[in-house]
């Protein structure tokens, strides 16, 4: 099955690889709670764009997450399986001859 290394994610509310294209990069400080592991998480929070935890209410993110799920942590996005259908192979490729 022939993919493209890279998917671009036109819809994506926030940009994946690459800096966050974004008027202000203003980030805050934010603690929530992961909706999978109910852990407390510190992440980031900027306009389009956090760190440490994924934003499923709606939008691209939502996709990954089951329906009463708000936020997911990095720990918990990373193992789930349809995180990993999408993103495994970009972070194989760089070890893997895909020739
Ligand atoms: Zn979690």
């Amino acid at each position: 099955m022939a993919r493209k290394n890279k998917r671009v994610m036109t819809n994506a509310h926030v940009t994946f690889d690459g800096i966050p294209d974004v008027p202000s990069l203003a980030l805050v400080s934010v603690t929530i709670t992961c909706d999978r592991c109910h852990k407390a998480i510190d992440g980031l929070l900027g306009k389009s764009y956090t760190a440490g935890f994924y934003d499923t209410d709606d939008g691209y993110w939502s996709q990954f997450a089951d329906k009463d799920e708000k936020y997911i942590c990095d720990d918990c996005m990373w193992s789930d399986a349809r995180y990993l259908s999408v993103y495994r192979e970009s972070v194989s490729m760089e070890e893997t001859d895909h020739g």
